[in-house]
């Protein structure tokens, strides 16, 4: 038998201080493949924000308080439940955020591997000096109050299951704050949380685009974990600065891989299907593709046999592979960028700079996957983060030259190298800017190891053992065996 009732997934609430609370006026959002409205959501006010603050204050003193061992127990039992609903979580991912059903089954798988390898981490005490005469040593206490403001791409996992289990497993209590996109999933993860941690330590608002500055603006949030946009990551560095709040910030990618003259072949699918994964919209996915003169033709050959397996579609429709873009506003801004296309004269090896091809038969947010033929280095397409199902694929001969081409940028969130000589990837990736460089591979993310960007693209890092100290203060403790007579 579970020890946990399962919860309902037709109403929405939020999580304030251990209950289940509604509000006076609410709102929805659409599921992007049909355009029909998803339920009723609240829609908070200054008052509510006050509410989880004042309930998350008084909580993170008792919760900092707590076992490590007993709240590791609560995050693992939270996982169970979250395991035992995967089917219900993934369904309303998929409703509100479009991906594919599957892919959606797999974002709360896993979420739930990455709690338990959280469970696995701990933040132990350093000793820095230990004689006779005085001890020396570090500790990590928790911070207190963190808000989690979520973008919509990847709603429960990484976004929020990445910053619940290391915030709540130091000691730090949460108020998660989902995109006005996608807070269906969000709302469900806080209630379900209800039956596992005691009231004030997991709570979830969802509102408009007032909630996120209402927030970083709170003199009681004692740190903003932020993910999203470069230029809202601004705005909340520079309202959090008022009240020196701790921040960190997971900012946008204009991610390259590097293609090798001797790549395997059996590569060249697998980055296509990452290139083209969740329609793009990967804060670290393949963003521009830089193939060496002498394989872009067999390349391009492979893409273009590979992207009609890659199906647009409903996400519960049978096959289905590139979803819909998230949102309209997502949707206007690829738009944009392949009308720039068109009206630039460059060329298309795939796909159209129309977005709904096939008129009539798609009523969402739907581009086709479609490739850029070696556009110029300036062009936005290369130079701008897409996150959409759009791809430039550039040539390159000089090793100096491609790494110069692909450290061009304020982007540094990741980067990869495709080649079977291994000294040279290393060669290569060790002088690119990025916060995370992959060899024959690229967005693969772990709960064990850090995950961060670069320059514009972020802040300090999550995850991992770093990721874990981000939500700590470092308390140095200086003990002396007598007192001290200020000279040695
Ligand atoms: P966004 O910056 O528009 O919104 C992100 C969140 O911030 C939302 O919850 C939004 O409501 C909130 N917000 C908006 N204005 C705010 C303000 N002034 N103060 C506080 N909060 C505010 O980003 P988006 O469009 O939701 O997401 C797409 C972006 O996120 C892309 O650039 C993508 O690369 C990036 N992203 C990065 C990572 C990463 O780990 N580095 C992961 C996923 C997405």
């Amino acid at each position: 038998m579970p020890s946990f009732q399962p919860i309902s997934f037709d109403n929405f609430f939020n999580v304030i201080d251990g209950k289940l609370t509604s509000t006076e006026t609410t709102r929805r959002s659409v599921n992007p493949s049909t355009l029909k409205n998803n339920p009723d959501v609240p829609l908070s006010t200054i008052e509510d924000v006050d509410k989880a603050v004042q309930a998350a204050k008084k909580a993170a003193e008792s919760w900092a308080q707590v076992s490590w061992e007993d709240r590791k127990k609560a995050v693992e039992g939270f996982a169970s439940a979250l395991e035992a609903q995967i089917d219900d979580f993934a369904a309303l991912i998929t409703r509100e955020q479009g991906k594919p059903f599957p892919r959606a089954q797999l974002e709360m798988r896993t979420g739930v591997e990455w709690i338990r390898e959280f469970c696995q981490l701990s933040l132990l005490e350093t000793v820095i000096e230990d004689n006779s005469t005085r001890r020396i040593s570090t500790r990590y206490t928790p911070l207190g109050v963190v808000a989690a403001i979520i973008p919509w791409n990847y709603p429960v996992h990484p976004l929020a299951c990445g910053k619940i289990a290391p915030a709540l497993l130091t000691g730090n209590v949460m108020i998660l704050k989902p995109s006005p996109f996608t807070p269906y999933s969000n709302l469900k993860l806080a209630e379900l949380g209800l039956q596992f941690f005691p009231p004030g330590v997991l709570q979830a608002l969802s509102g408009d685009d007032r909630l996120g500055p209402w927030m970083t603006e709170h003199p009681d949030i004692d740190k903003i974990a932020f993910t999203g946009s470069i230029e809202t990551g601004k705005k909340v560095m520079e309202s959090c600065s008022k009240t020196l709040k701790r921040v960190t910030l997971e900012l946008g990618g204009n991610d390259p891989a590097i293609v090798c003259a001797d790549v395997d072949p059996a590569a060249i699918p697998t980055i296509t299907g990452i290139a083209f994964d969740n329609a793009g919209q990967i804060c670290c996915g393949i963003k521009r593709l830089y193939v060496h003169e002498s394989v872009y033709d067999t390349v391009v050959a492979t893409l273009l046999a590979v992207l009609p397996h890659l199906k647009l579609g409903d996400g519960f429709a049978d096959g289905a592979f590139i979803p819909p873009l998230t949102n309209v506003q997502q949707f206007e801004r690829v738009r944009e960028l392949l009308s720039e296309v068109e009206r630039t004269g460059l060329k298309l090896i795939a796909g159209s700079t129309k977005p709904t091809p096939g008129a009539g038969k798609y009523t969402g947010y739907f581009v086709a996957p479609t490739v850029i033929d070696n556009p110029p280095e300036d062009s936005k397409i290369v130079a701008e983060e897409q996150f959409g199902p759009v791809i430039p694929i550039i040539k390159w001969t000089d090793e100096e030259d491609v790494i110069k081409r692909a450290n061009n940028t304020r982007y540094g969130l990741g980067a990869s190298v495709w080649t079977q000589d291994i000294a040279q990837a290393e060669r290569m990736a060790s002088k690119l800017q990025a916060g995370t460089v992959w060899i024959n591979s690229h967005a693969e993310l772990g709960a064990s190891y850090p995950f961060g960007g670069h320059k514009n693209s972020g802040l300090g890092v999550e995850w991992g053992i770093e990721g874990m100290k981000s939500y700590c203060n470092i308390q140095t403790k200086l003990v002396r065996s007598s007192p001290w007579d200020g000279k040695s």
